[in-house]
């Protein structure tokens, strides 16, 4: 096992962190930035090393600061948390080169599945279900017309080291499909330096489900089974629950298999995430795999009571899985809100400043990732997100009903939060009953929020 984990993170990921590492008899490094002086998860950490000013491209995705953090303070691994370098394949080659294990996949697993077209051509391989559409990079517009003759509009151009919804295009006829085309490349050339574009099919009415996956350096790979998160404003998850309703199991672990098949096939180390669009036929197509821990792992681990961040930093200090695939099963269900410091009563504005008052719900089965406390500034530099709130129930109906009531206990203030937003969405029909009458898919918050809004514009 590792003596020393610096963790290249900060807030709720990096506490998540601490108390992994901690468990495991590893000490913590924590990296921050001058905003985050005053961060209260510094002062769980062994050692705290600041490593340049608030604005992220000066601190948070600064390599050379965070490995020469690492070497001074003797860390043997580096954990990157979720966003920020957790993603970026050189990174993880930099820790390499330095003898520092970086805690995720080798830089081949994450180049390898981090880009779209390589990760689809695996998922083929592997049985996963995928989009129908090019199976390579297309630059010309006759070619991407005939393949959407093929697959039918509409269909959507994507690029191949997209990220973040850029290089994008929905399009509905061959004209919009050869603007779409030279749009996107020039975008993805722009923002990735890779300007691959390939073409598929776009799926109107999708709900969003995914498998947990982790996999070891020994060809061990295991799925911990789905997660729903069609609850989304402008593609940011909002609410996420587990296991994903309304999805058969024989379907589910035909599903989840392929995922693990596909990480298994990857020589993936780590935790991993593949994430499908599902149709109201439960068909299943894979969108991408993200290589990293993710926000919404509690969901997960409440279920199944594996520890998703202490496997991770095992299977990378070169330890087998502690689980097989037939040792884990799912009890219960379980649902997360992600708390963000934000008004949804004008137009999801961030709040950062002094949260003077935080009050947290407890009880049986509730559960607070939070590194937040009274007293504590939001600086305005980062994601709004403060919390997680997640509860676990003997079934949905139950989860929902002990969500509520931790909801109502919750209380922050002055700053506005989405909690008020949350207590409404999981009392809507299309929630409750996540069903296609309710047009329950990853554009029901959008609708409702868009209808509150022509109501207001109405009254006034
Ligand atoms: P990024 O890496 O940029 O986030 P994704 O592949 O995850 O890109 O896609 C982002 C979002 O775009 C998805 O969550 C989904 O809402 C939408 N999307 C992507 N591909 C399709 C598709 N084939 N059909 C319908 N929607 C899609």
């Amino acid at each position: 096992m590792f003596d020393r984990i610096l963790i290249a993170n900060r807030g709720e990921i990096a506490l998540r962190i601490i108390r992994a590492a901690r468990e495991l008899g590893c000490e913590s490094v924590c990296v921050y930035s001058q905003a985050d002086r005053d961060g209260p998860w510094l002062e769980q950490a062994d050692e705290k090393v600041c490593i340049g000013p608030g604005p992220a491209t000066e601190s948070y995705l600064r390599v050379d600061r965070i490995i020469s953090a690492a070497e001074t303070t003797h860390a043997d691994a580096i954990h990157p948390g979720y966003g920020f370098l957790a993603e970026n394949a050189q990174f993880a080659e930099v820790c390499r080169d330095c003898n520092i294990e970086f805690i995720g996949p080798s830089p081949e697993a994450m180049a390898l599945l981090g880009d779209k077209i390589s990760c689809k051509r695996m998922a083929r391989e592997a049985g996963t279900p995928v989009f129908p559409g090019s199976a390579e990079a297309i630059e010309d517009p006759e070619e991407a017309m005939s393949v959407a003759k093929d697959i039918g509009y509409p269909v959507i151009v994507k690029a191949a080291a997209g990220g973040g919804g850029r290089g994008m295009r929905i399009a509905r006829n061959d004209d919009e499909l050869a603007e779409g085309l030279a749009s996107a490349r020039q975008e993805a050339a722009a923002a990735f330096g890779n300007g691959a574009v390939y073409v598929e099919k776009f799926l109107e009415h999708a709900r969003h489900v995914e498998v947990q996956c982790l996999g070891d350096k020994h060809g061990g790979a295991v799925h911990l089974f789905n997660r729903d998160c069609t609850s989304q404003r402008r593609h940011q998850k909002l609410i996420e629950e587990g296991p994903a309703p309304g999805v058969d199991s024989e379907i589910r672990d035909q599903v989840c298999e392929s995922a693990s098949t596909l990480i298994r096939n990857a020589n993936y180390a780590g935790a991993a995430t593949v994430e499908f669009l599902m149709d109201h036929e439960q068909k299943f197509y894979m969108l991408e795999v993200n290589t990293r821990v993710q926000v919404e792992h509690p969901v997960t681990e409440m279920i199944t009571g594996v520890d998703i961040v202490k496997e991770s930093i095992r299977v990378a200090a070169g330890e087998p899985l502690s689980v097989t695939q037939d040792q884990i099963s799912i009890n219960g269900h379980a649902i997360e809100c992600r708390v963000n410091a934000e008004d949804p009563d004008r137009g999801f504005m961030p709040q950062p400043g002094v949260v003077e008052q935080f009050q947290i719900p407890g009880g049986f089965d509730v559960r607070v990732d939070t590194h937040v406390r009274s007293g504590y500034r939001i600086p305005p530099n980062y994601d709004s997100m403060i919390g997680k709130l997640i509860v676990h129930g003997r079934d949905r109906t139950e989860a929902i009903a002990r969500m509520r009531s931790a909801i109502s206990e919750f209380h922050i203030g002055p700053i506005k939060t989405t909690l008020p937003l949350h207590a409404r969405l999981i009392q809507e029909p299309a929630f409750t009953t996540h069903d296609v009458e309710h047009r329950y898919d990853i554009h029901w918050v959008e609708r409702l929020l868009d209808a509150d809004a022509a109501e207001a514009t109405a009254s006034t």
